[in-house]
């Protein structure tokens, strides 16, 4: 006999809470922030086909649809504190159901979150979590706080997700090791949590990498009213994407996405600060450019030669 949907909540889903008052089982969950933090809220779906292929190990996708929503806490500067879970499935696949779990709930243990409710429904695969974390008032990274004159930086490196979709595209020939850790980018992102938690009140704005660099930059300098040079060969890359041609490295790390480090700005008397939080986050941070005034965003290569803005970035109604 299949299994109902009460049973699949009951086995896969329900675990007991420790920082929430209540989680799974009644009407609403109830949530016990810290007295006087605000509550940062952000959703992300996923969408088979759009957002994952179907080859994808469940394991992995149930990393990445929490890891997913974790980047937007992380970008805020926000501690996460619990999330929900609304899930579509063609049916009750229990080998499915167990790795997806598996790999939700290993990343929810390591980053301190937990599971408080959600909604099962049969239908096409579709993930749509809820993660809500909590930061003190006034201290949440903002996309809308960048000035003229701070330094641009990136965490990590960029560009193996869209590296590895290209992959799959057939557009790409790697080795296989060098497949197996640009898939690995695309498929386990680690979210920047301790990043964004040791960047409140050293980075003036913030914002995380998902629909490419330039494109998610684009965001926080019209927030911002500002503009920006980003020289691009400084921007961060691996081993496997280094050896690729130019033009890949540079389409991969400036408009790839699926990134999901942090783009974040800082002034300039911040800068051992800056690195001092990425070393207590273990990540490094890369500093790529600079806040100018006006609103243009100039692109530059090592030796200070201006690079055309052809570069796109991710949009759902128009690719
Ligand atoms: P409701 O009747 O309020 O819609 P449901 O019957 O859908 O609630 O769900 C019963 C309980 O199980 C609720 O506490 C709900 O939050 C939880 N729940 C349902 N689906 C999931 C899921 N995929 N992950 C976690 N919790 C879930
Ligand atoms: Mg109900």
């Amino acid at each position: 006999m299949s299994l109902g949907e009460f049973d699949l909540i009951g086995k896969y889903f329900t675990r007991e809470v420790r920082r929430a008052t209540l989680g799974i089982g009644d009407d609403c969950a109830l949530l016990a922030p810290l007295a006087g933090m605000q509550i940062a809220v952000s959703s992300d779906m996923l969408v088979e086909g759009r957002h994952f292929l179907s080859t994808v190990a469940p394991e992995r996708l149930g990393h990445k649809a929490l890891a997913v929503n974790l980047s937007d806490l992380a970008a805020c500067g926000a501690q996460p504190l619990g999330f929900t879970l609304a899930l579509a499935l063609p049916r009750a696949d229990e080998v499915f159901l167990e790795g997806f779990a598996r790999g939700l709930f290993a990343l929810a243990e390591a980053q301190g979150i937990e599971l408080v409710g959600g909604d099962t429904t049969q239908g096409p695969l579709n993930i749509c979590i809820t993660a809500m974390g909590e930061v003190p008032p006034g201290q949440a990274l903002l996309r809308s706080g960048a000035r003229a004159g701070d330094d641009l930086y990136v965490s990590g490196t960029v560009g193996d997700a869209r590296l590895a979709l290209e992959v799959f595209r057939g557009q790409l020939a790697l080795d296989a090791a060098a497949f197996e850790s640009v898939r690995a980018a695309m498929e386990q992102p680690q979210p920047r949590v301790a990043l964004g938690l040791a960047l409140r009140g050293i980075a003036t704005s913030a914002i995380d990498v998902s629909d490419g660099l330039l494109g998610d930059l684009g965001h926080v300098l019209r927030r911002s009213g500002v503009g920006a040079i980003v020289d691009v060969d400084a921007v961060p890359r691996s081993v496997v994407l280094a050896v690729q041609s130019l033009a890949w490295q540079r389409e991969c790390t400036l408009a790839g996405g699926d990134d999901y480090e942090l783009i974040f700005t800082a002034a300039p008397a911040s800068a051992d600060a800056v690195q001092a939080a990425a070393r207590l986050a273990g990540v490094a941070a890369t500093r790529i450019g600079r806040i100018e005034a006006g609103a243009a965003l100039r692109l530059v290569d090592a030796a200070g030669r201006p690079v055309p803005h052809t570069f796109g970035s991710f949009d759902h109604f128009r690719s």
